[in-house]
Parts: structure tokens; C-alpha cells; sequence
């Protein structure tokens, strides 16, 4: 029997890959999205299917809704567009979880956050394990959203133990794959569309800082077992590929792969912006069994191939 699944942040990068999952397995999936960075088009494919909805709602506004787990992914991710409107994006973060922890609570559904790496901050700690309590600066311009979800946490854990709301917690480090958005600002989309079209590749800073990347469809598979694990491990648990990589080595890599002519260019590193970064994935390998399975290069030949189309239409 599919059980009825609520996926906030549906429409987004991450969240139409996961309704995908939910329907191909035989769930009934509502897609609740306010479409700032996510897009119809990302969730046309679905439409027609008899066990798909979609409600255009903002999760700072409580809704009602009767489902058995809720995936809350709303707030948007990149720096460019949480920083574009940073209360607001303090508002998702804490109103919207508060609104989606007390929808959990009435109808007792299971409740999975998707926090992040940026809870870390600018880690003193590498590779990042769960128990680092992070370096995060709580006034700078990537605040509205690392100490947003540092409360979104502490809301689902204050859940947990005050009203035992069934809470799973996941730090996503950053993610990448088809139907990203090409002025989304992240650097995989932004190397990509860059290199394809024949534009200079924008390095911030020296290119030495590092990030991990893991392909989507790994991240979806570590989302949903933990989602499902009956073992009451509520988390917080790291999802990410632990591969790291400077962006300078990134962008070689999608020169390479794209045989573009592009040259490399430096920009302004931006305030505060992480020098190293990389999960230890123990604890999701123990308590999981996952680990990701598609390694960088191939990762990002299917995700240059989703842009070549992207742009050839
Ligand atoms: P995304 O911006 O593509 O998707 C976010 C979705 O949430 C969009 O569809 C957007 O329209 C919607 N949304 C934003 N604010 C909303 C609101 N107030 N009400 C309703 N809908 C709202 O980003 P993504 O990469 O798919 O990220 C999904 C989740 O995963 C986010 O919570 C993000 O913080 C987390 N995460 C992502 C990454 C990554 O690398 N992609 C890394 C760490 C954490
Ligand atoms: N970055 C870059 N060029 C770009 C976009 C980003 O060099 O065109 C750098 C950015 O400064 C950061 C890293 O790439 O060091 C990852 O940036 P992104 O915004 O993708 O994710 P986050 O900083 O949130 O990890």
C-alpha cells in the first residue's frame, strides 16, 4: 500500500527528483510549492498521473492537510536567491518548519528536514562530522539561511522530545544533477552553462576552496531510507558525497568534459563564503546502509548532457 506523502519544496531542484521516487514506488505524492525557485516545468511530467497534486502555497501560511509522512524541503538553497529577500528566507525557515513540525503533530505523520551543510558554517572540523556543533557567523550575509536552519533543527528536535512528533533530520551537502536551474548561481550549473555557452568560467577567490558534490539521485535514495528507517534513528545525519574537490579542479573537469574553449576568469570571493567542505558519512553508512554510488565524472556528463539539451531548445 503507497502511503500519502507531502513533498514542500516539490517543484525545486531536489524536490521533483524525490516525487519521481514517491510515484514510481506507489505512493500518493501532493507537491506544495510557492514556485519562487522552483518551476511547473519541473513537475509537468507528473501531471495527468492519478497519484500526483500540486497546491501553490507558501509554508510560512499553516495549511491541513491529511498525510502519513511529510518531506520538508521549502526555502531556496543558493546563496543568490536566499540572500535576495533575507528575512523572508528566515520566515521559510522558521514559521514554515514550525507550520510543517504542527501539521506532523495533528495528523501524526513522519517528518523529515532537509537541513544542510551550512549549519557547519566555515568548519574548523574536516572532514564534518554530525556531533561538530559548527563555525557559523550569526550576523553575515549567509545567516538568514545557516542560522535558519540551525533553528529549523532545533524546531523538529523541541518536536521530538516535547510532543514525540516521529522527526528525521538530514544534512544535505551540496547537491547537483538535471533540472537545476541555469541562473540558480550554484557552481555546477553556473561552470556548465558558462562552458557551453562559450562564456568565461567565473572563479570565486583563488579557486582553492573545496565543496563535495553528490549526484541527486544518490542524495534521493539516502532521503528515503532515511525517511523509512523503522529504527527510530531520528538523525541529524550527513548525506553527501565525500569526494572533495577544489573549483578549480571543477572547473577543469567541465572544461574537459565539454570540450569548451572558455577561459577561466577570478571573481571577489564572497563574504564568508566556506573554505573546505566534505562529509564524513559514517554514521549514514552504519544507520543506513548508503553511500553514493556515482562518482563526480559521471555525475556531471549526465548533467552537461540535461543542459546541452536545456539550451538547444
Ligand atoms: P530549490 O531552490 O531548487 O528548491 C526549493 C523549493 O522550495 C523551490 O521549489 C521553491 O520554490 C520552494 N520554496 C522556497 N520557499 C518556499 C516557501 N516559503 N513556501 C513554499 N515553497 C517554497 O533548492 P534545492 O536544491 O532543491 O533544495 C531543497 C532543500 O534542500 C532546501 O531546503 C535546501 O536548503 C536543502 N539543501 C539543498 C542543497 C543542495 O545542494 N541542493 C544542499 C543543502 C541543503
Ligand atoms: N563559486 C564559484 N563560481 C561560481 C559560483 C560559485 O567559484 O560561479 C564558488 C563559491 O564561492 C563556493 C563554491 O563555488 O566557494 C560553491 O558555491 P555554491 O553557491 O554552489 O554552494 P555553497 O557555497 O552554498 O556551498
Amino acid at each position: 500500500m503507497g502511503k500519502r506523502i507531502l513533498v514542500t519544496g516539490g517543484a525545486g531542484f531536489i524536490g521533483n527528483h524525490l516525487c519521481e521516487r514517491l510515484l514510481a514506488e506507489g505512493n500518493d505524492v501532493i507537491c506544495l510549492d510557492n514556485f519562487f525557485t522552483g518551476r511547473r516545468s519541473n513537475i509537468r511530467r507528473f501531471e495527468g498521473h492519478p497519484h500526483f497534486e500540486w497546491i501553490r502555497h507558501d509554508v510560512i501560511e499553516p495549511i491541513r492537510l491529511e498525510v502519513d509522512q511529510v518531506y520538508h524541503l521549502a526555502c531556496p538553497a543558493s546563496p543568490v536567491h536566499y540572500q535576495a529577500n533575507p528575512i523572508w528566507t528566515i520566515k521559510t525557515s522558521v514559521d514554515g518548519t514550525m507550520n510543517m513540525l504542527g501539521l506532523a503533530k495533528r495528523v501524526k505523520a513522519r517528518l523529515l528536514l532537509a537541513s544542510t551543510s551550512e549549519i557547519y558554517g566555515d568548519p574548523l572540523v574536516h572532514p564534518q562530522t554530525e556531533d561538530y556543533w559548527g563555525n557559523v557567523n550569526p550576523i553575515g550575509p549567509r545567516s538568514c539561511y545557516d542560522e535558519g536552519k540551525r533553528i529549523a533543527e532545533t524546531l523538529a528536535f523541541e518536536y521530538h522530545r516535547q510532543h514525540a512528533v516521529d522527526v528525521r533530520v538530514i544534512r544535505i551537502f551540496n547537491t547537483y544533477g538535471p533540472n537545476m536551474l541555469e541562473h540558480d548561481g550554484r557552481v555546477v550549473s553556473n561552470f556548465i552553462c558558462q562552458a557551453l555557452r562559450g562564456n568565461d568560467l567565473t572563479i570565486y577567490g583563488t579557486g582553492e576552496q573545496t565543496r563535495s558534490f553528490c549526484f541527486v539521485s544518490d542524495l534521493v535514495e539516502g532521503m528515503m531510507r532515511m525517511m523509512n528507517n523503522e529504527a527510530g534513528f531520528v538523525g541529524p545525519v550527513n548525506l553527501g558525497n565525500p569526494g572533495e574537490f577544489t573549483m578549480l579542479e571543477l572547473a577543469e573537469k567541465v572544461l574537459a568534459q565539454t570540450g569548451s574553449g572558455s577561459k577561466i576568469v577570478y571573481r571577489e570571493l564572497p563574504e564568508n563564503d566556506p573554505k573546505r567542505r566534505k562529509p564524513d558519512i559514517s554514521l549514514a553508512i552504519e544507520k543506513l546502509g548508503w553511500e553514493p554510488r556515482i562518482p563526480l565524472d559521471e555525475g556531471l556528463a549526465k548533467t552537461i548532457a540535461y543542459f546541452r539539451e536545456e539550451i538547444a531548445r
